[in-house]
């Protein structure tokens, strides 16, 4: 007979909770006092670790100094305003309290029954945040975890689409289906087509301008050749705000070609969606509203902690035929009124997400949220500005969002070698100082240095920083 039941008691719950607020906010309060990136190596944080789980409970006290002796120490601090690296994710105050919700509450909104308030509040959200962005009434939303995931689902609803009943039949005997996209789309894509079965081959490439942007010459050209030799081009992605340059391509030319081919339209804008919300940006969504299936990353640039992105279909009967599949045990009297969101997706169980973007969405309301955007990206014109004139730098793609790409090229080298060797060491010497983080592409063979401002905590003097330490790392390796 066992002799404990049940969960930790309710007044250490509290003390320990009280605690834990207190430290969070600490955290976030002198996070400018960690190093951007831990300074570790592989394995460094598991040889501290037991090799097995404890036999006997431990205190919590134990556990919490745990987190600040072997944990700590070992975090990359994406909360840091100088963590500059990749597209950043930065977690609000009310982000954090709508993930501590969502975990006590642990519903699994399988089915509107299973939990109708999530099943309600994401399709509230998800509606309010269309509107925000200006997508059309008719399109649906759906959150998964990452753009990966949203894109895996806009494309096998492409795979649906293509009428060839893939779903029953499987994917023997029939033509091949061919995917466009550029060299700049994002691998997610690769990934999708390898789980589809589609097959990485059957993924064109479409050439791009000298902005990286997709020729739509060059598509229409490439879907001919196919169906003449009796291919099936079955979905065209393409991409606002590219991972590596952040290019555009052109979505309005692109929706007219697929609508005259009839092939699936998915469009890509996990990082810069999120900037559909300025009406000045509106410049570069012309004819988003023509796509298939959108993805957008409220956790990539929207300060609601990861995980959270939604795909927005405007064809959501296809995602729900690709996918739906309903067992005895889950079949409800509101199946024909409500939503259940196992219809559109491969999961069945799916967490409480709507809580943290509608605290988000509340707390910092529309205006708010478009004013810290606002000033990311006006500090993102600034550093460009500041490579533009220094004669030791030059940028490498045009700066539509958040993002800066560039090298240093100082006067006299001209060797492509060369320069890809001082800017690669460049990078790992202005990343060793710990205060900031930035990443590399490649842009035409061209070692590139990243720096994205997207960071809730991030400010001029952060960008400043940045600045200073990139010009004083260069003038030691030029010395
Ligand atoms: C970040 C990103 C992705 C992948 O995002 P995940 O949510 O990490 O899967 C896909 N496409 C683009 C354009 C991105 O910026």
């Amino acid at each position: 007979m066992s002799k404990s039941f049940g969960d930790m008691p309710k007044e250490e719950f509290k003390k320990y909770g009280h605690a834990l607020i207190d430290w969070i906010a600490d955290y976030l309060d002198n996070i400018e006092t960690y190093p951007v990136l831990p300074d570790t190596k592989p394995g460094d944080i598991k040889s501290t670790l037991p090799q097995t789980a404890p036999q006997l409970s431990e205190d919590l006290k134990n556990i919490f100094s745990d987190v600040d002796k072997i944990i700590l120490p070992g975090v990359t601090h994406w909360q840091h305003p100088n963590f500059m690296a990749y597209f950043n994710s930065s977690a609000s105050g009310p982000g954090i309290f709508g993930e501590i919700l969502s975990a006590a509450f642990n519903t699994n909104g399988m089915v509107w029954k299973s939990n109708p308030a999530s099943a309600e509040l994401e399709e509230t959200v998800l509606n309010w945040f269309k509107k925000m962005i200006g997508l059309p009434e008719e399109f649906f939303g759906v959150v998964y975890d990452t753009a990966s995931v949203s894109t895996l689902h806009g494309i096998a609803a492409a795979r649906e689409y293509s009428g060839l009943n893939i779903r029953a039949k499987g994917m023997n005997g029939i033509p091949k289906l061919i995917l466009y996209c550029t060299e700049h789309a994002h691998s997610s894509i690769e990934k999708a087509v390898i789980t589809l079965g589609i097959g990485m081959e059957n993924i064109h490439r479409i050439p791009v301008d000298e902005n990286f942007s997709m020729i739509p010459a060059k598509l229409e050209k490439a879907i001919s050749e196919d169906r003449a030799k009796g291919y099936v081009p079955f979905c065209v992605v393409a991409t606002i705000g590219t991972t590596s340059s952040t290019a555009i391509d052109p979505v309005d030319e692109i929706a007219d070609i697929c609508e005259r081919e009839k092939i699936w339209f998915h469009l890509d804008a996990a990082y810069a969606g999120v900037t559909a919300i300025l009406p000045e940006m509106k410049k570069y969504f012309k004819g988003f509203e023509r796509a298939d299936s959108f993805v957008v990353n409220p956790h990539k640039w929207l300060f609601v902690p990861i995980d959270f992105s939604i795909l927005y279909t405007r064809k959501p009967d296809v995602l729900k035929k690709a996918f739906s599949l309903v067992p005895e045990y889950l079949k409800t009297a509101e199946d024909n009124t409500a939503i259940n969101y196992m219809d559109y997706g491969i999961q069945l169980g799916r967490r409480f997400r709507a809580l943290k973007f509608w605290f988000v969405l509340r707390y910092f309301g529309v205006e708010g949220l478009q004013e810290r955007l606002r000033g990311h990206l006006q500090l993102a014109q600034q550093f460009s500005e500041w490579i533009d004139k220094h004669e030791m730098f030059e940028r490498l793609a045009p700066v539509y969002f958040g993002t800066i790409c560039f090298r240093a090229k100082p006067n006299g080298i001209t060797d492509e070698n060369k320069l890809n060797e001082l800017n690669e060491k460049l990078l790992n010497t202005v990343n060793s100082t710990g205060k900031v983080f930035l990443v590399h592409t490649k842009l035409n063979g061209k070692f590139t240095i990243r720096l994205v401002v997207s960071g809730l905590r991030t400010e001029e003097k952060h960008v400043m920083l940045a600045w200073e330490i990139i010009r004083g790392e260069l003038a030691k390796l030029c010395k």
